[in-house]
């Protein structure tokens, strides 16, 4: 039996760890930190021995290694992994070496979840067998070890991405690349890039490859990296031979029969006031969504159709409800500059604004023209707001700071009129308050509903 060691017992470990079993591998788990009395639970149903607190030498006694996306290249027990010459890879690299079903890998900076949870929306409404996995929560391998359907659609990260060897998505969408996660590249931008590209690197010409063509960093990228799949863009800013763009308020889909055999189509459209995911962004997501469905021969009516009954995931733009005439809007999952951009971009009314939490090294000067024209009020809601007050002190006339999401939705309605938004949209981590984003958008909800 050959020997398999799995790196970090979390959702992926636990995933390949049932994979595994189920593969034929004698399994070993190991977690420098404390594993959960549930996991521990499934480890010994499925019979896998497994430690924690500490790596023992046992970990080297193995044919292959999978580790958990958490662990980076760099770390020590990686580089002796190497050493010894075993092979180190990631769960949806291992994951994909059992399933033949059709894959539609999703990654980008923001946008993921949305992009992905759309895509699979798409094809259960037009009646297709889809798995929705990945970084999303439940993990590919996890998925598979249960069942095989027609197409996975995988929510990809760029540190999934990098322990792949083989992977190759049939679709692989890349919806932007914006600074992120800088810590784990050497704080180096086209490192970052390069890792998000791997989700096409292994792609055939008969593959798709769906991109943002209003993105620099993809657009430069695209020059440096050769891909063999078919490149198929999407634009809001102009419009593509093949692909998407908008124009005259109307998303456009064209594309050639090369791609979709079936339908033949030429050229679809969708009037954007039809979409239920509404903002600038969300035109993108739907852009990529769209393309990826058309070339999987989804008809076009579907597509329409599940464009407007498509329920948002929570805490990204979600609408809360509206309170003596004021709307509160929760968006805790915006947690870089970048997606707090597009939730401002996309406001109509005054905006009462709720930013703060744990900076990741954020630069807010590219936030200021919006800033000056949408905000009329910042409610601080984190423990250091001094980089957030000097960057808006000049163009913002109320500025306070709060420390509980209740306390920050009830400054936010004693400043807000009839007719404005409150938007939670923080631009940073949670953890200086709250255990993650979604307790942050859940405790916000919760306050705005008792007010
Ligand atoms: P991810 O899974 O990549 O973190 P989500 O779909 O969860 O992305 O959205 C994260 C945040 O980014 C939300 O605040 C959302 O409103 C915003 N967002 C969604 N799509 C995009 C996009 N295409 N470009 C920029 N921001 C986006």
């Amino acid at each position: 039996m050959a020997k398999l060691t799995i790196l970090g017992a979390a959702e992926s470990g636990i995933g390949a760890a049932k994979l595994a079993v189920k593969k034929d591998w004698e399994v070993f788990v190991s977690d420098a930190g404390m594993i959960g009395q549930e996991r521990k639970e499934v480890l010994s149903h499925i019979g896998v021995q497994w430690e924690e607190g500490a790596h023992s030498d046992r970990i080297f006694e193995a044919d292959l290694v999978v580790k958990s996306p958490g662990i980076t290249d760099k770390a020590p027990i990686i580089k002796k992994m190497h050493e010894k010459g075993i092979p180190v890879i990631s769960e949806i690299e291992f994951a994909s070496r059992y399933t033949s079903a059709t894959i539609v890998g999703i990654t980008g900076s923001n946008g993921k979840t949305t992009t992905s949870t759309l895509m699979h929306h798409l094809l259960k409404k037009a009646g297709r067998d889809s798995i929705l996995a990945g970084n999303i929560g439940r993990s590919f391998a996890d998925a598979l070890a249960e069942r095989e359907p027609e197409v996975f659609v995988l929510e990809l990260s760029s540190f999934q991405l990098d322990g792949i060897v083989d992977f190759r998505p049939d679709i692989a969408i890349l919806l932007n690349i914006t600074p992120d996660h800088l810590d784990r590249y050497e704080y180096d931008i086209n490192q970052y890039a390069d890792s998000k590209f791997r989700v096409a690197m292994n792609q055939k010409e008969s593959d798709v490859f769906i991109y943002c063509d209003d993105d620099p960093l993809i657009l430069e990228g695209l020059q440096k990296h050769e891909l063999k799949g078919q490149k198929i863009p999407f634009s809001i800013q102009h419009s593509v031979p093949e692909g998407a763009w908008l124009e005259n308020e109307e998303l456009k889909f064209l594309l050639n029969s090369e791609h979709n055999t079936k339908l033949n189509t030429t050229l679809s459209t969708m009037s954007i006031y039809t979409l239920a995911l509404q903002g600038k962004h969300n035109l993108y997501n739907s852009m990529a969504a769209g393309i990826a469905a058309n070339v999987l021969n989804v008809r076009s009516e579907s597509v329409r159709e599940s464009f407007s009954d498509f329920q948002n995931v929570e805490h990204r733009l979600e609408l809360i409800g509206k309170v003596n005439g004021v709307e509160y809007i929760n968006d805790s999952k915006a947690t870089n500059v970048n997606a707090t951009w597009y939730a401002l971009e996309s406001m109509n009314n005054p905006v009462v604004w709720v930013v703060g939490g744990v900076d990741k090294g954020n630069d807010y000067s590219q936030l200021l023209d919006l800033v000056r024209e949408k905000v009329k009020a910042i409610v601080c809601l984190g423990k250091d707001n001094k980089k957030i007050i000097a960057a808006f002190k000049d163009v913002v006339p109320v500025i306070v700071e709060t420390e509980s999401a209740a306390d920050s939705v009830h400054q936010s309605s004693l400043v807000a009129r009839p007719g404005d938004t409150v938007l939670l949209s923080p631009c940073c981590a949670s953890f200086d308050l709250f255990e993650n984003y979604e307790e942050r958008g859940r405790m916000f909800k919760r306050a705005v509903r008792s007010l």
